[in-house]
């Protein structure tokens, strides 16, 4: 996988690209010449994150699993809890690469390839490493590199981050080719300082610490991580190129963490779980399901019997052996296994057999008891379309709607129920508010457009829709003023 290799510097310099401080003043202020951190406010930089999660979204590699991001952001957020001062709220993903890498935008969004968390033995290792992002975040330290970078030209690196993007999927187009020289420049640049990584470390242990995570996860993780670079000299993790990894580093790291009273922190079921999905949808099918089996055999779980039954069954289903896969589910039952995640792969099971009663059967009593967990709520809400149970579904969407305004996700598979209703007005309302989550605000106008033609909606109906129509306008108006500010 070369082109991974290559692929993933560049979206780091399209990220940080993105950064680039646009220079906002307050009218009236004098402009000082250098941009600071200052300049870039809270609003703006989740603005500017939210253009570049509009790219990563559609992006090959967006891995999109519900159960993997929730799981993710319990762990961000835990941290980021810990942060002294104002709090910032974080929006972790993973991409589906098995290269090492993690990453962070302004705004607070932090990617996290899924060969980074398969290669974390322990739950602590994994924290040490988003603690470090979160705090390459809250120490601005994206906006400070731009400064000193000198590459000021917003609307320059703006076009030049979009055009490395469309070459990405076009990796032959000369124009990619060009663009790639570019980018690489700005890449190495852009790579955090010895400085930076210092101080990401100093208040990332303090954030794993006070969260109650083995902070000795830190060390053992970036040592490994050094070890690895040193082996595979020109094929050293990505994450090494953005973060400079040195001996005084980690001998640094090694410093604050002696004489720490050792404490032994026990992993999550939800990590393994999480650890034992990726596994398990990685290569192909049946080495996975010789893996599982034998570390069953073997009783070397590293973790729990859990989870290496959870990962077996997903590989089992993944080979086509439907029955040996419900063997397993009947064995995480026998073992009392109380997670969403084995709820939906159950359900899921069920579907692959045609039983969509069975399947939302399962569905129901897991929303009821993990009403909060995206990822019941989306498999309850496919699992009743597939049963022709759209009035149904729409129930289910509209009361979690009421606890979860702002889940772009439920729109989706709203537009997706409207159209199977029938109902085009509401399906393009249900699309747009979708596309306005998402920061997609030309797309959300253009889908309201389609509304108000579709001509099924009631008076009342049309009437929101107009005015839902003129609110976006005027947010579409206001951003493109802001983004001409230099
Ligand atoms: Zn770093």
């Amino acid at each position: 996988m070369k082109s991974r290799l290559l692929v993933r510097p560049l979206l780091f310099s399209l990220l940080l690209a993105f950064a680039a401080p646009p220079s906002l003043r307050a009218e009236g202020l004098p402009d000082l010449g250098e941009t600071s951190q200052a300049d870039l406010s809270p609003a703006m930089e989740r603005r500017v994150g939210e253009e570049a999660m509009n790219e990563i979204r559609r992006d090959p590699a967006w891995l999109g699993d519900p159960e993997v991001n929730a799981y993710l952001n319990r762990l961000g957020n835990r941290l980021a809890a810990q942060i002294e001062g104002s709090p910032q709220s974080f929006e972790l993903f993973a991409l589906h690469d098995m290269t090492l890498n993690a990453f962070a935008m302004p705004g607070g969004f932090i990617g996290v390839h899924t060969g980074l968390i398969l290669a974390a033995e322990t739950e602590s290792e994994l924290a040490s490493v988003l603690a470090h992002e979160i705090s390459h975040v809250t120490q601005h330290h994206l906006a400070r590199l731009i400064n000193k970078s000198g590459q000021g030209q917003v609307a320059s690196l703006v076009a030049l981050a979009v055009a490395v993007l469309a070459a990405r999927s076009n990796p032959d187009a000369a124009v990619g080719v060009a663009m790639a020289g570019q980018a690489a420049g700005i890449q190495n640049q852009l790579n955090y300082s010895r400085d930076f990584e210092r101080e990401a470390d100093r208040i990332g242990l303090g954030l794993l610490e006070r969260s109650g995570y083995d902070i000795r996860g830190m060390e053992n993780f970036f040592g490994r991580m050094q070890k690895f670079g040193r082996l595979y000299e020109s094929n050293a993790p990505v994450y090494l190129r953005t973060h400079p990894l040195t001996t005084e580093r980690l001998a640094d790291i090694g410093n604050r963490i002696q004489g720490r009273r050792y404490k032994q922190v026990p992993d999550s079921l939800e990590f393994q779980l999480v650890k034992a999905k990726l596994r398990a949808a990685e290569g192909s099918a049946q080495d996975a399901v010789i893996e599982f089996k034998s570390r069953l055999a073997d009783r070397k779980f590293s973790g729990s019997e859990l989870a290496v039954r959870y990962g077996l069954a997903r590989a089992l289903m993944r080979s086509g052996n439907l029955p040996a896969s419900e063997q397993q589910i009947d064995e995480l039952r026998r073992l009392k296994a109380h997670s969403p995640m084995v709820e939906t792969l159950a359900a899921e099971l069920r579907l692959k057999q045609n039983d969509t009663a069975g399947a939302v059967k399962i569905l129901r009593a897991a929303y009821a008891q993990y009403p909060q967990e995206r990822g019941v709520v989306y498999g309850l809400v496919d699992a009743l379309l597939m049963a022709h149970q759209p009035a149904e579904a729409l129930r289910v969407t509209n009361d979690d709607l009421l606890s979860y305004p702002s889940d772009a996700t439920l729109y989706a598979l709203q537009a997706r129920i409207y159209a199977a209703l029938g109902q085009r007005l509401q399906q393009h309302r249900a699309q747009a508010e979708n596309y306005a989550l998402e920061g997609r605000l030309g797309e959300a106008i253009e889908q309201l457009e389609l509304g108000q033609k579709a001509g099924d909606g009631s008076f009342y109906e049309q009437s929101q829709v107009d005015a839902r129509l003129r609110e976006l306008r005027q947010r579409l108006e206001e951003e493109k003023k802001l983004a001409k500010q230099k």
